[in-house]
């Protein structure tokens, strides 16, 4: 599941204070220097999937007290809510969403070197906004190491810490000193990696936290060899992944059985299609969308695919990917 950020509105809360909450909303100056709204944005053109329809509202503050004060007006009035990175692991529905979905792509987007930290590192603060291939680009053009197995992983720093993004090569947890988040209340909390949990794919955050900062602890290294890393694992992926095509990346969790995408395979699924979605030939844990693919689709071919694994190998596949 995407996880749903704000409550699921209470019986008890009144619906003429979530009314007031929309019409408040839309009656504010339409120049805020604070935040800028858009109302029934496809998320299709929010999602790497290029698949979703429209949100009520998508709300971009333009700074971090706009961001506090949206989560906790949203909270106040229990609209449900979503912070939304760069879209890259999730599955948008087609239905329309009724509630209010956060991006931080303009307030949370600095890079800020703070100087040597623990054990030779150098301190790297990045905004939880802020592409993670811009944060990479920054790594190399300042020499400074750690992020190269991230290279080729679209989306922001926010979303990378969540789901603690990485390859079989490192994760973000291997360089994260702490990260910088909004809890419940809106207060600014900081969570050093004793406090978090990751794992495979989590970062083990509490729901309904917003990331807001990331602090990274690099190395020096020469720019020469970092460029060589990253220029091999970008070929890795162009040769093993269909890149060409919109999609979430891996669907699956690779179980301890086996890897996903060979499971997949040899259930004889690789090209099996539902619309416009269909499993990759190229990887078979990848879904893409060949065209027109409507979440319905993605989630029937899932739904086959999952059923399919679980009777030829009696493995239950775990979703890596969000749905709404
Ligand atoms: C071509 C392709 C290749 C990929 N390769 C890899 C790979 O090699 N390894 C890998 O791990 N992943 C990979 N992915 C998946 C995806 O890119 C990563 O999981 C990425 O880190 C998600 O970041 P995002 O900003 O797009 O997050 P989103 O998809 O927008 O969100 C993911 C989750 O994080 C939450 N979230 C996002 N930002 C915040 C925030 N600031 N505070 C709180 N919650 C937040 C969202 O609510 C959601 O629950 C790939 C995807 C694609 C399309």
């Amino acid at each position: 599941m995407l996880r749903q950020q704000g409550a699921v509105p209470a019986p008890s809360m009144e619906p003429e204070a979530r009314s007031l909450f929309w019409s408040g909303l839309e009656k504010r100056p339409e120049r805020d220097r604070e935040l800028e709204i858009l109302w029934d944005v496809p998320l299709a053109s929010c999602t790497t999937f290029g698949i979703g329809g429209p949100a009520r509202c998508l709300a971009r503050p333009l700074t971090m007290d706009a961001v506090a004060d949206v989560l906790r007006r949203v909270r106040e009035v229990e609209v449900p809510f979503w912070v939304l990175g760069g879209g890259s692991n999730v599955l948008a529905p087609d239905e329309p969403l009724d509630g209010v979905v956060l991006q931080l792509s303009r307030s949370c987007s600095e890079i800020r070197i703070r100087g040597a930290g623990e054990r030779g590192c150098v301190e790297v603060r990045a905004g939880a906004g802020l592409r993670l291939s811009r944060l990479i680009r920054f790594g190399l053009e300042n020499g400074l190491s750690g992020l190269e197995p991230l290279v080729g992983i679209p989306g922001t720093v926010g979303g990378a810490a969540v789901m603690n993004a990485g390859t079989r090569d490192g994760c973000l947890a291997d360089v994260l000193l702490w990260l910088d988040c909004l809890d419940e209340k809106g207060a600014r909390q900081r969570l050093g990696l004793r406090d978090l949990r990751p794992g495979y794919r989590t970062m083990g955050l509490a729901d309904g936290w917003c990331v807001v900062e990331a602090c990274l602890g690099l190395r020096p290294a020469t720019r020469g060899g970092m460029r060589d890393r990253l220029r091999e694992t970008m070929l890795k992926r162009k040769a093993t992944q269909p890149l060409r095509w919109p999609s979430a990346g891996s669907v699956y969790k690779n179980p301890p059985e086996a890897p996903a995408g060979w499971l997949i395979e040899r259930a004889g699924l690789k090209g099996h299609a539902v619309g416009g979605a269909a499993v990759s030939e190229k990887h078979a844990n990848w879904i893409i969308n060949r065209g027109g693919a409507t979440a319905a689709d993605v989630r029937a071919v899932m739904t086959h695919v999952e059923k399919s694994v679980l009777e030829a190998f009696g493995v239950c596949l775990q979703r890596e990917i969000l749905i709404l």
